[in-house]
């Protein structure tokens, strides 16, 4: 067990000192949580086999499944994979942001940080205190989400110390996750590119930039039994609070109908709109904001699954959201938080 340093970041002199501190664990081969735009990330040297084993034993995660190498700036992605006009052109569009990139990978990661594939995601995060860390070591920093395997990503520095305390170096504070789900993953094959994970860089805006984007099958589907999944985070379970979530699909009143009828007969959390508020029981309700308000529901959906999980609920509902723009995004989560389960009304 580890003695847990825990820094709210701030902009001033004390904040570097704090960030030039954690740089020196990181390249020292040890663990330190930093805050991005997406969600938290639980970072360890890119290029160090060991770091990647202590993430992956500090996450209870399955070694096969990759990790996200962070660098400063999109130029550095050729330090580490070999980049083409494609991921230029993404790069032009999309970075510094939310949006991971799959390459093929130049020696210097090793496989355990890929899960033993030839592949490698690199993502350049927008945050300027996550930039400036990975500026500050001098080497590219893998990080998945960081949160227990099989638990919500934290888009809180509490939420990280729920999960990791004692398992990681430092946790640098930097507030809430403005965009609250994590990258848009895309893998490039020549001019093509296969959406493997969307984000709030969304289909459309992918679109924009180049002609041929396909989605994969498992961002909104389940995969059969014996399916191999383009990406290996896919098949595992993800998201899942300890309630079985339950989805709501169809017209829009008859979903309210429904959740006025189940608080009176079970102990449900709801996962509701804002405009549902005044019709519903205040007890177990979590508002993600405006119907229409996609940002915001992103914003809040994982600290809103995380919240329904320190009630007594014994079911959670939530609404099924729609498939456009940032909206695959929350589809995608949703669904596999629920296993599938959606309600037809
Ligand atoms: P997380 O770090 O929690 O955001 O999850 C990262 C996800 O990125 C993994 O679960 C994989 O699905 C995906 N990923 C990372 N590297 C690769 C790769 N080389 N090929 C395909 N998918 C990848
Ligand atoms: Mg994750």
């Amino acid at each position: 067990m580890l003695q847990t340093e825990y820094i709210k970041i701030t902009e001033d002199e004390a904040g570097d000192a704090a960030l030039r501190r954690a740089a020196s664990h990181l390249r020292a081969g040890e663990l330190v949580v930093f805050p991005t735009e997406t969600v938290y990330g639980l970072g360890g040297d890119g290029t160090n086999a060991e770091a990647a084993k202590r993430i992956y034993a500090a996450k209870g995660r399955p070694s096969d499944n990759p990790l996200i190498i962070h660098i400063a700036s999109p130029e550095d992605a050729e330090k580490y994979a070999y980049t083409n006009k494609t991921y230029e052109k993404l790069a032009k569009a999309f970075m510094p942001g939310p949006l991971t990139v799959i390459l093929p990978r130049r020696e210097i990661i090793p496989p355990s940080t890929t899960g033993g594939l030839d592949s490698v995601a690199i993502r350049c995060p927008a945050h300027p205190v996550a930039r400036r860390l990975i500026e500050l070591c001098g080497i590219p920093i893998a990080a998945p989400s960081a949160n227990l395997s099989g638990k919500p990503s934290p888009t809180c520095a509490e939420h990280v110390r729920e999960d990791l305390d004692g398992r990681v170096s430092m946790i640098l504070d930097g507030g809430e996750s403005e965009i609250g789900l994590e990258s848009t993953i895309v893998k490039i094959d020549g001019e093509r590119l296969t959406l493997l994970r969307p984000g709030a860089v969304t289909y459309d805006a992918l679109c924009m930039v180049c002609e041929h984007v396909t989605i994969a099958d498992a961002v909104t589907h389940r995969l059969a039994e014996n399916e191999r999944p383009l990406s290996p985070g896919m098949k595992y379970r993800h998201y899942a609070p300890s309630a079985p979530l339950v989805l709501l699909a169809g017209e829009r009143d008859h979903q309210l109908a429904f959740l006025k009828a189940a608080q009176k007969k079970e102990k449900c959390a709801i996962l509701c709109y804002e405009e549902e508020m005044p019709y519903l029981d205040g007890e177990r309700l979590l508002c993600v904001g405006s119907a229409n308000d996609l940002p915001t529901q992103a914003h809040k959906l994982f600290h809103a699954l995380r919240d329904a999980d320190t009630t007594d609920a014994d079911i959670i509902y939530a609404h099924l959201p729609p498939m456009e723009g940032l909206g695959l995004a929350l589809y995608n989560r949703m669904i596999r938080a629920a296993a599938h389960t959606v309600l037809q009304l």
